[in-house]
């Protein structure tokens, strides 16, 4: 991968970016994403974040090497925290993170939001957590999408804010509306894996009697979980 040619996870993610937009990348161990969007004039102007030091630094090389240090400038920092208002971001990316990291970051940093106009998140578990969090502060999902690369599956979600309340069903918190509504292979395909490994976890607890109060609850939480996906898989 280089900022020429992005994975394919990271192609999806930049296709969101559409308009000359002015972006930030956050956790943007080597730029490539901020590179590649400015390279094909999808965004005129990138701030890169990341908060650890050795990223940052192959961030930095990076954007010089390509000579664009003009057009996105590598910032070391927590989060949303190295956005300024002088910066009129007007998209963020957060990919390649859990849910709860991207869903901690976007809560830690909410005043820096007050003027973006789009978020494209893409969480590698617990996306749910964003969904969640889109709703608690009115954000919609315009789109989502979710693909495979490498034998791994990832999901990525867009949102706008919305001047209407956002409301979800628990089906569209844990499946995502847009990808509930379609329903692709690879949607299927995630959910029955996911349905199967808490089938066997439930029969590797079972066979420790006594099971505790712990366990107890446990089985109870992958047995709803699994009766979702049945639900949606039917
Ligand atoms: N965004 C790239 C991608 O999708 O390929 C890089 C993903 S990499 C797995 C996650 C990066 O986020 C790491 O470089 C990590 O240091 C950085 N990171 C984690 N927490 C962060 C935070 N709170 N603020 C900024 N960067 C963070």
């Amino acid at each position: 991968m280089n900022e020429e040619q992005l994975s394919k996870r990271l192609e999806k993610v930049a296709s969101y970016i559409t308009n000359n937009e002015r972006i930030a990348d956050i956790g943007s161990d080597h730029a490539y994403l901020p590179c590649f969007a400015i390279k094909n004039k999808m965004a005129s102007f990138a701030v890169a974040g990341e908060v650890v030091e050795g990223p940052f630094k192959s961030a930095q090389k990076q954007v010089a090497s390509i000579g664009l240090t003009s057009q996105i400038d590598v910032r070391k920092g927590n989060g949303l925290e190295v956005i300024t208002a002088a910066d009129a971001i007007d998209t963020i990316v957060i990919a390649g993170m859990g849910g709860t990291l991207i869903r901690t970051i976007l809560e830690e940093g909410v005043a820096k939001l007050t003027n973006v106009t789009k978020l494209i998140l893409q969480p590698n578990i617990a996306a749910f957590q964003l969904r969640e969090w889109s709703e608690k502060n009115n954000w919609t999902i315009t789109s989502e999408a979710i693909l495979r690369e490498d034998n791994k599956i990832y999901e990525i979600i867009v949102l706008q804010p919305s001047k209407e309340s956002v409301e979800w069903t628990a089906q569209e918190i844990f499946f995502g509306p847009c990808l509930l509504k379609e329903q692709s292979a690879i949607f299927k395909s995630k959910w029955r894996h996911e349905a199967n490994t808490w089938q066997n976890i439930i029969q590797t607890i079972s066979n420790n009697q006594p099971i505790s109060d712990e366990n107890q609850a446990k089985i109870h939480e992958l047995k709803h979980k699994i009766a979702l996906v049945e639900d949606v898989l039917k």
